[in-house]
């Protein structure tokens, strides 16, 4: 198993050090792990955090994957918060380095936060819903040089409501799109299990997309923590890895210099 979507501390936001998530993984008997640290252009009031020196990061990795060598596969990832004001910006990060993987994440809208709570102010479930989904169509439409989009269903964890559902049956036409340009563009997606840290409890995105996309055409997932420490990598991969067995999937996904690797669900 590959857990691929990990931040270490060279994202602000995460203490994990490179070392201690590679001996996490080892211990949990993962074959590989991707870090993914953060490329967030224009981020609001956190600017300084989300932007790494990625030379420093890019070479640190290198190492890093020798280091560990014959025990773990270390992979050379990126995710990249993507607002339509920074397209060409982030392109310019990802084509600089040899990037085994890159997640496409929408952080970020309308220059609003949901993580600080100011993205939800003034809106309805459905208007906040409503705008995240065409921001990630945005995204898929307008940004290609990703591998698969991040968390689909990401303001699930911030908003303030009773209800934390992002259904497919509620935006059916959005989502479907989403899912057609993805696989029509021969990209991918994730299934982030954060969800299951807080009181979530499902994947991000939720299965019924995941079988949506399954219907749709798509083979192309991968699994990801999206830990910022080590007790959190690979959460509940066994339950999710069966859950996908169920909806159809045969194989997951890892990404090696832009290329994906399927293994199969055992
Ligand atoms: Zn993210
Ligand atoms: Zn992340």
């Amino acid at each position: 198993m590959f857990d691929c979507h990990l931040h270490s501390n060279f994202s602000g936001d995460s203490q994990m050090s490179v070392d201690e998530a590679c001996e996490k993984a080892i211990s949990l008997g993962l074959k590989g792990i991707a870090f993914t640290d953060h490329l967030d252009y224009d981020y609001p009031d956190y600017e300084e955090v989300f932007m790494i020196n990625f030379d420093q990061y890019s070479k640190f990795m290198d190492q890093t994957k020798l280091k560990y060598n014959h025990r773990l596969k270390v992979l050379k990832g990126i995710e990249v918060g993507i607002q339509p004001h920074v397209l060409a910006d982030s392109e310019q990060v990802v084509t600089g380095y040899d990037f085994d993987f890159v997640i496409g994440s929408t952080h970020i809208i309308d220059k609003l936060d949901p993580y600080t709570g100011s993205y939800f102010a003034g809106k309805t479930k459905k208007q906040s819903d409503t705008r995240y989904l065409e921001e990630v169509l945005f995204a898929v439409e307008n940004f290609k040089n990703y591998d698969v989009v991040g968390h689909i269903g990401y303001i699930r964890r911030y908003n303030q409501c009773d209800d934390k559902t992002l259904r497919y049956v509620d935006y059916h036409d959005l989502i479907d799109t989403i899912l057609k340009t993805v696989i029509r563009d021969g990209k991918g997606i994730e299934v982030n299990t954060s969800g299951f840290k807080g009181i979530l409890n499902t994947p991000i995105p939720d299965f019924d997309i995941l079988k949506r996309y399954k219907e749709l055409g798509g083979e192309i997932i991968t699994l990801g923590s999206d830990a910022h420490s080590a007790e959190h990598i690979a959460l509940n991969f066994n339950f999710v890895k069966d859950q996908l067995k169920q909806i159809g999937f045969k194989t997951v996904t890892y990404f090696e210099k832009r290329k994906p690797v399927f293994i199969n669900i055992e």
